[in-house]
């Protein structure tokens, strides 16, 4: 379940003194939280919130159903994305900014499959972010019987 992906990336985030607030409605369609690839998608996510956000700070987690979508926000009070950054993010291995970068390790497809696996799910997703306050990623799924 997600609540079990957030159990996870909070013993990540409690080495750097972040803490994870979840909100996760009750009632709505669970379907996808039984696979891999939402799973990926989400620690994807996660990871990034966790990633870029400094010592102390806070990450959110609130999924929800609206209508005929389950809606989930992902919103960190890190170091966040230049305007000019956000069109390119979903790129394979592009990375905003390489010396903040190569101290946070990684390879920068993270986000890149995150936008695979939505495309999979009939997905979309939203990026607000305010330099120096944080991101916030929001995604939209369809709800689907299967
Ligand atoms: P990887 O995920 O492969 O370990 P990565 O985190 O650098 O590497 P992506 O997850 O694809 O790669 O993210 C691309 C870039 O977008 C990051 O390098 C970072 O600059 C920026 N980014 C992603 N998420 C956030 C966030 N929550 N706050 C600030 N910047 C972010
Ligand atoms: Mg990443």
């Amino acid at each position: 379940t997600l609540n079990e992906i957030i159990a996870i990336m909070r013993q990540l985030a409690s080495k750097k003194e972040i803490t994870i607030r979840s909100n996760i409605e009750e009632n709505m369609n669970l379907l996808y939280f039984t696979k891999d690839k939402f799973k990926q998608m989400m620690i994807n996510l996660i990871d990034n919130a966790i990633k870029y956000t400094p010592k102390g700070g806070k990450v959110e987690v609130n999924a929800y159903q609206n209508k005929n979508q389950l809606q989930i926000e992902i919103k960190d009070t890190g170091i966040g994305i230049p305007k000019e950054d956000i069109p390119r993010l979903f790129e394979r291995f592009y990375r905003v900014d390489k010396a903040r970068s190569r101290s946070a390790g990684g390879t920068g497809l993270g986000l890149a499959i995150v936008k695979h696996i939505l495309q999979l799910m009939n997905g979309k997703i939203k990026v607000e972010s305010e330099l120096g306050k944080g991101t916030s990623f929001i995604l939209f799924i369809p709800i689907t019987t299967n």
